[in-house]
């Protein structure tokens, strides 16, 4: 593909899920293979304020100097729940399948009601603002599920940017920003490899009419060497047809 044929009116939003302490070595080795590819800081960190109760921010510096870093060179922080973790009991035999089958309890913001739903919404943001210095416009919910209540806490709250499996949209308005479905990558079964595999692998092609392309990869990924390689494939794709971007700019921010 020539520089001629990249119509710099499509873009790519690349997100890296489960930003994490527990996952820093890691994510230190996608962040340079991101680089390597041809983004640079253009994509955004998904960020947990602590993760299973386990790994909080708060007390790794190491890890927080690094994310101010990435920030000032450009990578996007967004905030991603907050334990991600679900531990709600989900009433519903619905939204029980959901958190159960998509998610291997990880829904957090599945089933939680809205003032608890707020307060970690608030609680996060401010501890991610504090370590990066500048405002975080956006949030994406562990394994892509909201709750009604956590829908309405995010628009209440401000938030510029949120998605899902299908789309981009704006809580504070309600306006969807982009629509197209998610690519991602399943690590947790042969199954769900050759799968995730299949569906990167056609969704070039699939997607080619839509103005923007989001591709979201997780650390353990990373771990499975089929899945890398059709990463760096699909990224360098879409990147000669595609620019890099981000959530904030797709908002207007
Ligand atoms: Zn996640």
């Amino acid at each position: 593909m020539t520089a001629g044929k990249r119509d710099f009116g499509k873009r790519i939003v690349v997100s890296l899920h489960d930003v994490t302490p527990r996952h820093f070595e890691r994510l230190l080795r996608i962040d340079r293979f991101l680089e390597n590819v041809g983004l640079g800081g253009c994509y955004s960190m998904l960020v947990v304020p602590n993760f299973w109760y386990r790994w909080p921010l708060r007390e790794h510096r190491d890890f927080q100097a690094w994310l101010r870093a990435r920030s000032d060179a450009g990578v996007e922080m967004v905030l991603h729940g907050y334990h991600h973790v679900d531990e709600t009991s989900h009433p519903a035999a619905a939204t029980r399948w959901k958190a159960r089958v998509l998610t291997a309890g990880e829904g957090e913001f599945l089933g939680l009601g809205e003032p608890e739903a707020i307060r970690r919404l608030v609680l996060g943001r401010e501890l991610l603002e504090s370590i990066v210095g500048r405002p975080v416009l956006g949030f994406v919910a562990p394994a892509w599920l909201y709750g009604h209540a956590a829908l309405r806490a995010l628009g209440q709250l401000g938030f510029r940017f949120a998605e899902d499996h299908w789309r981009v949209w704006c809580p504070r308005t309600g306006a969807t920003l982009a629509r197209s479905p998610v690519v991602s990558y399943a690590s947790r079964s042969s199954a769900r490899i050759a799968g995730s595999l299949a569906w990167s692998r056609v969704a070039r092609a699939a997607l080619a009419p839509a103005r923007v392309v989001r591709l979201a990869v997780h650390p353990h990924d990373f771990d499975e060497s089929r899945l890398v390689g059709e990463i760096d494939r699909a990224l360098r794709r879409f990147l000669a047809v595609r620019r890099p971007s981000l959530y904030r700019e797709l908002a207007g921010q």
